[in-house]
């Protein structure tokens, strides 16, 4: 905290008014399901963006991110416009233009949260800068108008098109809990998910692969889910159980069935995982981890050799359950593991990776962890 004080006096001179910090976040499960109205179960890294703000007495933007090698970019308020450029200030210019900033602002940043491996880092940037606008002009927003603002931005201003999960558990996280969110109406619940004292440990593994998604891959699988719906007759693929879906097999052609079927089963999943953690059931869970990448590899088609290597190494190596997360095609993996099991099953994926000739992936574990914060001000 002092640290990042302290360098922003160095850099733009003055205090920083107000200091906040903001995690990434791991999808336990429930995934490709945002878009056909299921939940989502994710919780928050250890890893967080810390981000120092003061008011300027003119209307200029001055930011300046550790991860960037200190470059300090400027930027007239007056001159902001969505989805010019491809400066990463983007992701903080975007809430800036959210939320009706009026005044100049200098603005330090310190990322923690690996960028581009899937953790969010973008939203953890966004939730920092949006809480820390929020104290600072009193604008005194809930937790969930926060969210709406962050991902307006990143779908705005910055041109992509994220659902709200992974600014809501950045904001909503809580210590000891993973995040039960309901894409429909975006309600949220915390469930107990305190692996630490049961021995246990979240390893996160980033296999640096970016696959091409040759064939169109997510459009056309959110196309698939619509299609479903609309052949079905139904709301949606949450209106539907796994059993009423798979008796309406005949009504759909193969691949959309297929694809819907992830979809359906992913859903009960979610809801089979939170009561594994309400019963403490952690075998239980791990089992659900494999099945939901069973269902991405084999159903839904989104993996790859990299995510399923790291996902079949882990397994062998003793953890309890693993799977892809998030879109798919290259991004990361996680493997619940017993905290002592943890160095062989790192190593045993690395000499996996090394014996394919895959690129060496990154490990990083953490335990669920709390939400965005104002460390000082
Ligand atoms: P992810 O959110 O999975 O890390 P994204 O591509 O969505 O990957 O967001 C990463 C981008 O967010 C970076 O390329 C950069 O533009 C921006 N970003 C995130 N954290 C920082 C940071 N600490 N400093 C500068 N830019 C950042
Ligand atoms: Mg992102």
């Amino acid at each position: 905290m002092d640290d990042i004080g302290k360098r922003f006096t160095n850099l733009f001179g003055g205090n920083p008014e107000v200091i906040t910090t903001a995690p990434g976040r791991v999808n336990l499960i429930g995934e490709h399901i945002d878009y056909s109205d299921g939940f989502v179960l994710p919780f928050a890294i250890k890893n967080v963006t810390t981000v120092a703000m003061a008011r300027r007495n003119d209307n200029m933007i001055r930011i300046s991110s550790l991860q960037k090698a200190g470059e300090v970019v400027s930027i007239d308020l007056t001159s902001l416009a969505p989805q010019v450029g491809e400066s990463w200030t983007r992701y903080v210019l975007g809430v800036l233009w959210v939320l009706k900033v009026d005044r100049g602002l200098d603005i330090l940043i310190d990322g923690r949260v690996p960028l581009g491996a899937g953790l969010s880092s973008s939203a953890a940037l966004e939730c920092a800068v949006a809480i820390a606008v929020d104290h600072l002009f009193e604008k005194n927003l809930d937790q969930a108008q926060l969210a709406l603002a962050a991902q307006k931005a990143e779908n705005d201003y910055v041109g992509m098109p994220c659902g709200i999960m992974d600014q809501s558990v950045s904001l909503m996280a809580k210590a000891g809990s993973a995040l039960l969110l309901d894409c429909r109406d975006l309600s949220t619940t915390n469930i107990p998910f305190d692996i630490a004292p049961q021995g246990l440990e979240l390893l996160i593994i980033d296999t640096q692969a970016h696959h091409k998604l040759v064939d169109g891959g997510y459009a056309e699988r959110r196309a698939s889910c619509e299609l479903a719906v609309k052949v079905l007759g139904i709301t949606s693929l949450r209106d539907i159980s796994v059993s009423d879906y798979v008796a309406r097999k005949s009504e759909l052609d193969p691949t959309t069935y297929i694809r819907g079927f992830h979809a359906v089963t992913e859903m009960q999943r979610v809801l089979d995982a939170v009561q594994a953690l309400k019963e403490n059931n952690f075998s239980k869970l791990g089992k659900l981890l494999n099945e939901s990448h069973k269902s991405l590899r084999d159903d839904y088609n989104v993996s790859c050799p990299e995510l399923n290597l790291a996902v079949d190494t882990a397994l062998e190596h003793g953890a309890l359950g693993a799977r892809m997360v998030g879109g798919g095609f290259g991004g990361s993996a996680i493997a619940l593991i017993k905290a002592d099991h943890l160095d062989a099953i790192q190593s045993a994926i690395a000499s996996a990776f090394d014996a394919g000739h895959f690129k060496a992936p990154r490990f990083f574990t953490s335990l669920p962890g709390d939400g965005a914060q104002v460390i000082a001000s």
